[in-house]
């Protein structure tokens, strides 16, 4: 095996993220970046062409948008179906839901063997310092679970008027993903992308709160910006890990890109797989 991506859409028919935009943003979304919808079978050809696996990550994010969610039993069965294609899969749980919310992330992790929480706090609306958020971090910490926050800005209603609604100040790393790392000393917690325009606040978290690491989706390595591409090399070697945010970005254009970069040998194993496998605690 090549590489694990850590972050990885649905391409499908049910998978599609239509959640955030409904159908016609979805759609204009899907001709803009060119996504063919795909089988369930296409989908994993995708992976075990690259001799890659991916961790499928599921959406709920209904009480803010009204959209409908593509749930934790249809992304962890895509999973379990191609086992050659994925190692697993992300839960997503909408937090204003509350104690429903809670009930099914337990019910995720422990009857579908799901390995992880995601939230996409730009789409589902809150702060993730919020303390009525905290209950879920508890139950995380009790599932032994890590949790992935979205940072940066978001393809979600980007070129949409406002943006669809959407607020980007949920996805800033300080003080809201900082205050959770501080509060919740056991719990794993992954930034996901590179956190363009607050790249360097995000630096500054993972090198000093050594419960937070980062996965590189959704951008494209070409593009990293410089401070990033230095840390990689250097203190930031052991808590980065490779994800591509299929179908957004193609797993073989980030890692033909992430391979030509000036990267010593080690540091490439450690972001396309060893991180991975020691964070996320996956059984290959
Ligand atoms: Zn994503």
């Amino acid at each position: 095996m090549r590489a694990i991506d850590v972050h990885v859409h649905p391409s499908t028919a049910r998978g599609q993220l239509l959640v955030a935009e409904g159908e016609a943003g979805v759609e204009a979304r899907y001709r803009r970046m060119k996504h063919p919808v795909k089988t369930e079978e296409e989908m994993a050809r995708d992976f075990i062409e690259l001799n890659i696996k991916g961790l499928i990550i599921a959406w709920d994010a209904e009480m803010s948008t009204g959209y409908p969610k593509v749930t934790n039993d249809y992304v962890a069965q895509l999973a379990k179906d191609h086992p050659q294609a994925f190692l697993g899969a992300w839960a997503m749980i909408d937090p204003w839901k509350g104690k429903a919310a809670v009930r099914e992330l337990e019910r995720a992790v422990r009857e579908l063997g799901m390995i992880g929480l995601k939230f996409q706090q730009i789409i589902q609306g809150f702060f993730p310092n919020e303390r009525w958020v905290y209950p879920i971090y508890e139950k995380c910490v009790e599932l032994g679970i890590p949790v992935l926050f979205h940072t940066g800005t978001t393809t979600l209603g980007a070129g949409m008027v406002g943006g669809g609604g959407y607020h980007l100040k949920y996805s800033e790393p300080i003080p809201y993903l900082d205050d959770v790392a501080a509060d919740f000393p056991e719990l794993t917690i992954i930034g996901a992308h590179p956190s363009w325009p607050w790249q360097e606040e995000m630096i500054a978290v993972l090198l000093h709160k050594a419960n937070v690491y980062a996965d590189l989706s959704g951008w494209a390595p070409k593009y990293f910006p410089d401070s990033l591409k230095r840390e990689i090399n250097g203190r930031l070697q052991d808590k980065l890990m490779f994800g591509s945010d299929y179908p957004d970005i193609s797993p073989r254009r980030w890692l033909e890109e992430f391979e030509a970069g000036n990267y010593k040998p080690e540091v490439v194993e450690k972001v396309l797989y060893k991180n991975a496998q020691r964070i996320l605690k996956l059984a290959l």
